[in-house]
């Protein structure tokens, strides 16, 4: 036979052999071919190591309670808490959030941590560390009002400038 990679009919014959999609009678005659031609070796070996590929890729099979154990991972490493309240702990002392604060961020500070502190109560049961965050951030509300507190007692015209 002509060698199939010559022409495009024969290239697809070439293919089909590779996916095992040819009769008996065209993979005899297309091996009997492909023992002597470098090229179409070397294609059909290609063709080989890409489908023994996929072959494996679709073997692998997802466990029952993959999506449980997935979700279970994504709790213990992220709470949303975590997330929520990181904003909450400022990299730098109270001397430079005082003088870079303005009163309005500092309100929306505190209405965000009324919101989070509320939270909870919408969850069935909070777990022990949740529980451990909330009061972590009525800490902080606590020193973040004090520090209000300080701000309007050092202003006497109660314009809250940084
Ligand atoms: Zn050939």
């Amino acid at each position: 036979m002509n060698c199939p990679l010559e022409t495009r009919e024969d290239a697809q014959l070439l293919l089909d052999y590779c996916t095992r999609k040819l009769e008996p009678e065209s993979v005899a005659i297309l091996e009997r071919h492909i023992a002597i031609c470098g090229a179409c070796l070397e294609f059909a070996l290609g063709q080989r190591a890409v489908w023994q590929a996929l072959d494996a890729w679709e073997a692998a099979p997802v466990s029952q309670d993959f999506d449980r154990r997935l979700y279970r991972r994504i709790d213990a490493q992220v709470s949303w808490w975590s997330l929520l309240l990181r904003p909450f702990r400022p990299p730098f002392g109270m001397a430079t959030l005082r003088r870079s604060l303005p009163a309005t961020a500092m309100a929306c500070l505190l209405v965000m941590a009324g919101i989070l502190v509320e939270r909870p109560v919408v969850s069935p049961e909070p777990a022990p560390n949740q529980m451990e965050q909330v009061e972590h951030a009525l800490d902080e509300m606590e020193m973040l009002s004090e520090f209000s507190r300080h701000l309007r007692a050092d202003v006497p015209d109660s314009k809250l400038q940084p």
